[in-house]
This record gives C-alpha cells, structure tokens and sequence, in this order.
C-alpha cells in the first residue's frame, strides 16, 4: 500500500539503472537490505521500491540522477560510478566509501586505423563526443588541448564512423563495445567504481541513521 508521506526519519537510496546495480546489489544484501522482489523483475515499470527494512525505501533512476537526487537531498544515499561523481563535483555529495565494483576505465578512443599512425602527445585541438563534457573540458585543458566536447547520452562509439567527430571519451570495461565498433583507447583518463553516496547535511542531521549504512557497507566492501 502507498503512503501518503514520507516520515522525516525515512531514508531514501537512490540506485541507479543497469550494470552497476547488478554488481551492487549483492553488497546491500549483505549488508541486509532486501527489496521487495519486484524490484528485480525484468519490465517492471515501477521506481519506488519497499525494503525489508522499516524506513528504508529504494529508488531507481538513471545513473547520472542518482548524483542529482542525492545532492538535493531528495536522496539521502545513493550509489554512483565515479565517473558520474568526476563530472557532477556536486558540493552536497560526499562519497564516503569505494564499493569497488562496477570496476571501468575512462578513455579516450579513436578508429584502429586513425590510432595507427596518431600521436596524442602532438594533439592541440581535438573534437570528442562523450557523455562527460565536463571532465573531458577539465582533462584536456590540463594537458593543453583544445577540446570541443559533443555531447551524447549513449552510442558514441557510432560518431567516429559517422564523422561526427574522430574521438570519443568513454567509460570502458572489458573492451569488446570499442572492439566491435573498429575503436582503440589511445588515452587512459580515470579508474572508476562504484561509490556509496550521502547527501552532506543530512549526515549532519542524521548522522546515526546514515553512519550505520556507512559502517555496514564498509565491513561487507571489507570482507569482515
Ligand atoms: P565493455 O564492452 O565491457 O567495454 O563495456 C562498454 C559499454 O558499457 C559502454 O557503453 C559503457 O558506457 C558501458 N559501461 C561499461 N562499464 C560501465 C560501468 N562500470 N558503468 C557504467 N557503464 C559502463
């Protein structure tokens, strides 16, 4: 049954869609949370999801939101890639604990054919496409390149072939999506994970409720 509102003492985790909640929900099971079980059910249209425990629901959102609920204090915890986190630099989000799954790299890449003969270290003006403007803003001026950042929301390894651009910005696991798509990475720009999000002041107000999550992860991430 719905209820009508929520309880000031009510917390609210914000997890986001797809391969990171895959690889963290195993950790908050271990740490006891349990969501109710539709929460897993492939189609489901539902966004609001009830835990086996009192008081703590869970909402799902796209990864890039998970940091936007949680720095508004819609959230008060969250799970977050780092890529995510790197791109936001959201104040009101501190990111406690490294929950060391959802493991990525962020790259740069380019066509096999264009990376056969290209040197990175003589690039002055390069155009990406990327889901991370900001961080590819950040990274390029910091090694003195001029970088026009095209921003997509997904499938940038299609640009390059459709000249679009001839590089992307990326976050890449096993490789096989640049593989499939003719792209090598050229440039290594970050190690990413997942991290555990809080929203800062309502750590401040409600440090017992939050720190006990905190703790209960960290001894699952842990090992103890
Ligand atoms: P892969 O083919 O294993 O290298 O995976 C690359 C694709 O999965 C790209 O479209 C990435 O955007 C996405 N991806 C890989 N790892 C992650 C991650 N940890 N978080 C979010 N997206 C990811």
């Amino acid at each position: 049954m719905k209820k009508e509102q929520d309880s000031p003492e009510d917390l609210l985790l914000a997890l986001p869609k797809g391969r990171v909640a895959d690889e963290v929900l195993p950790l908050l099971r271990a740490a006891g949370i349990e969501p109710e079980a539709e929460f897993g059910r492939p189609g489901s249209r539902k966004l609001r999801f009830t835990t086996n425990v009192p008081g703590l629901e869970i909402i799902r959102v796209r990864s890039f939101d998970v940091a936007t609920f949680v720095a508004f204090g819609a959230a008060q915890l969250g799970v977050a890639g780092s890529d995510v986190l790197m791109e936001f630099d959201y104040q009101e989000v501190y990111a406690p604990l490294d929950l060391r799954v959802a493991r990525c790299r962020l790259v740069v890449a380019e066509p096999a054919e264009l990376a056969s003969s290209d040197d990175p270290d003589r690039w002055s003006h390069i155009r990406v496409a990327t889901k991370y403007p900001e961080i590819c803003r950040r990274h390029f001026a910091a090694r003195g390149v001029q970088a026009e950042c095209i921003k997509l929301n997904g499938a940038m390894e299609l640009a390059p072939g459709l000249r679009l651009c001839r590089r992307i910005v990326d976050v890449v696991d096993t490789g096989r999506t640049l593989q499939a798509n003719g792209l090598v990475e050229v440039e290594h720009i970050a190690d990413c994970s997942a991290r555990l999000i809080v929203n800062r002041s309502a750590l401040k107000t409600r440090p017992e409720s939050l720190g006990l999550w905190i703790e209960r992860l960290r001894k699952v991430v842990d090992g103890a």
